[in-house]
């Protein structure tokens, strides 16, 4: 098919071109599993994607949240919705996945706005399972989940560890000058965020996905590596 889209790497893909970017795993007889789901309203360009895969919305199996920011789970009730999906988080996230309330990390004028928009269009969805540091998902051959604090308190990002391929949500970003933290000014605990950068890095990523910007891959490093690692003080 002239549209299929081209993988991030074999079995992996990505939703870019929004503001934020969505990732969708090909587990095989697991299904789909969908990472983050985008700004309100993003449910459709989602599952146009999982159409696009060949498959239907039935066939996402897992929703994986990395964080309750109003730009990765604003789609997640309509998501939800059309594929029946069980959503999987972190216990902090379970809070502002199930309640109208968003983490605490952004300037005044931005906290207004993302609370109106989780009380009006994000809604609400139900958490089925809880994760926590060092849970190994029996998902594509093992996803570990790394607690990764910092831009909000209650961020995780996932390994999948067969590719070495890190969904990094907003521990890292790849926008401007990329691979960097996300700015202080939305940043809720700098420390927490470098440490959390620390932590995997140390896992030695071949892939990093964030959810602002391009991708990022060891192999084609042009020497950001090392200035994020010269940054955080490592
Ligand atoms: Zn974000």
């Amino acid at each position: 098919m002239a549209d299929t889209p081209n993988p991030i790497v074999p079995g992996l893909y990505g939703l870019f071109g929004a503001a934020v970017n969505v990732y969708v795993l090909d587990a095989g007889d697991a299904g789909l599993v969908v990472f983050d789901a985008g700004l309100p309203r993003s449910q459709n360009a989602i599952l146009d994607l999982v159409r696009r895969l060949g498959c239907a919305p039935q066939d996402v199996k897992h929703i994986l949240i990395t964080h309750g920011d109003i730009d990765h789970i604003g789609g997640l009730k309509g998501l939800h919705a059309a594929t029946g999906a069980p959503i999987t988080a972190s216990a902090a996230s379970r809070e502002y996945i199930e309640q109208p309330r968003n983490p605490p990390h952004v300037p005044l004028p931005m906290t207004l706005l993302a609370g109106l928009l989780a009380h009006t269009i994000r809604g609400t969805a139900p958490v089925a399972k809880e994760v926590r540091d060092g849970d190994v998902l029996d998902l594509a051959g093992g996803l570990r989940v790394i607690a990764t604090p910092g831009h909000t308190p209650d961020h995780v990002s996932y390994f999948w560890e067969p590719e070495r391929v890190l969904i990094a949500g907003d521990a890292l970003n790849t926008l401007g000058k990329g691979l960097r933290p996300t700015q202080p000014r939305i940043t809720w605990d700098t420390a927490a965020a470098y440490r959390s950068i620390e932590r995997v890095l140390a896992l030695d990523p071949a892939v990093i996905c964030c959810g602002h910007g391009p991708v990022w891959r060891a192999s084609e490093d042009t020497g950001r590596l090392a200035a994020l690692r010269a940054l955080i003080g490592q």
